[in-house]
């Protein structure tokens, strides 16, 4: 994926959507404007969807700027803020400049970013709200043999207070689920854990409007995630031209089917001649405003859990915390 800066990209938006309303909803840590691109009044958007609220999870926000380039696109009235932790964007870091998590804040609202998104709920009434995030490689569905490259959640609004839009949000997952599995049907799909996150956004916002947190991850043809954010694109422009009845009607079934998301597998293994072994971490890092794709040498063997590459090699045991770059990992295997 390339990188972008945050005031690139807010430019970029605004010259692809010349005739959308603006609004400042805040400003983050470092005073940079966070704008919702708005199609109609903001109490007139029926879908709510930001990205970028973890500053080095790209993939939400190229994924909604492929959207809004759609040519079919514009059958729903949409409210997108594409970047909601500025400053973290342009440090590629999950946190926010003070180094708090802004997905952690929706109760205490000590960042400023999570008081922008804040400002936004007693103004719009969206049927959808669609939190995006990605997720690390390491997250596959209990038994499956592959990454996680779509992890759905409806989030739990309050478990002891009915009222929220759990129930309405599960059905959308459902039919999140169904088209994925008909559209990528070897790619890993899996469903996070529901437990209440109180200080979670996604858990605060399902009680006002049906709300998914919509995790994305690797395909194992390209760790740098442009598969998955073209993917994700299809599946926007298909919430955005399909009829909301058809979207709920369904029910939590196919959901709550889906296998349960688990963080234990490796990205490399490495058996050494020696009949030692090692894993490696792939990660990506900016350097001189680009994004340089590593592998880090973890602590320990490597383990039974699933690695999705195998290498061996004669070379002596590498330490843990070293670091090689793509093109020498190759070398590695
Ligand atoms: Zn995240």
């Amino acid at each position: 994926m390339n990188y972008l800066s945050s005031s690139r990209r807010v430019k970029l938006w605004q010259s692809l959507l010349p005739h959308w309303q603006q609004s400042v909803i805040g400003h983050s840590e470092l005073g940079q404007a966070i704008i919702a691109f708005h199609q109609a009044p903001l109490d007139q958007c029926e879908v709510l969807a930001w990205s970028l609220m973890h500053g080095n999870e790209t993939t939400g926000a190229e994924a909604l700027t492929a959207l809004i380039q759609q040519p079919q696109f514009g059958h729903k009235s949409w409210c997108i803020v594409p970047v909601l932790n500025p400053d973290g964007a342009d440090a590629f870091t999950r946190l926010n400049h003070l180094g708090k998590d802004v997905n952690r804040d929706a109760i205490r609202s000590e960042t400023k970013e999570g008081q922008a998104l804040l400002s936004l709920m007693p103004r719009i009434q969206p049927k959808l709200v669609l939190n995006l995030h990605d997720q690390r490689s390491c997250f596959r569905g209990i038994g499956s043999d592959r990454p996680a490259t779509f992890s759905l959640l409806a989030p739990c609004s309050n478990p002891k207070q009915k009222g929220g839009f759990d129930l309405e949000a599960s059905k959308v997952a459902s039919w999140m689920a169904n088209w994925i599995s008909q559209q990528y049907p070897h790619w890993g799909l899996a469903r996070f854990n529901d437990s209440h996150y109180p200080n979670a956004f996604g858990d605060l916002w399902q009680s006002h409007a049906a709300t998914i947190t919509l995790e994305t991850g690797i395909t194992l043809s390209d760790w740098t995630r442009g598969e998955t954010a073209q993917a994700l694109a299809l599946l926007l422009v298909n919430i955005d031209s399909t009829s909301w009845e058809e979207i709920f009607q369904n029910t939590p079934f196919d959901y709550l089917a889906l296998p349960m998301n688990i963080d234990d597998a490796m990205d490399a293994s490495v058996q050494m001649g020696n009949g030692q072994s090692c894993m490696l971490a792939y990660q990506e890092t900016l350097q001189q405003g680009r994004l340089q794709a590593e592998w880090r040498v973890l602590k320990g063997d490597a383990q039974q859990s699933p690695a999705w590459r195998h290498w061996s090699s004669h070379l002596p045991r590498p330490m843990p915390g070293e670091v090689f770059d793509e093109r020498s990992a190759q070398q590695i295997s």
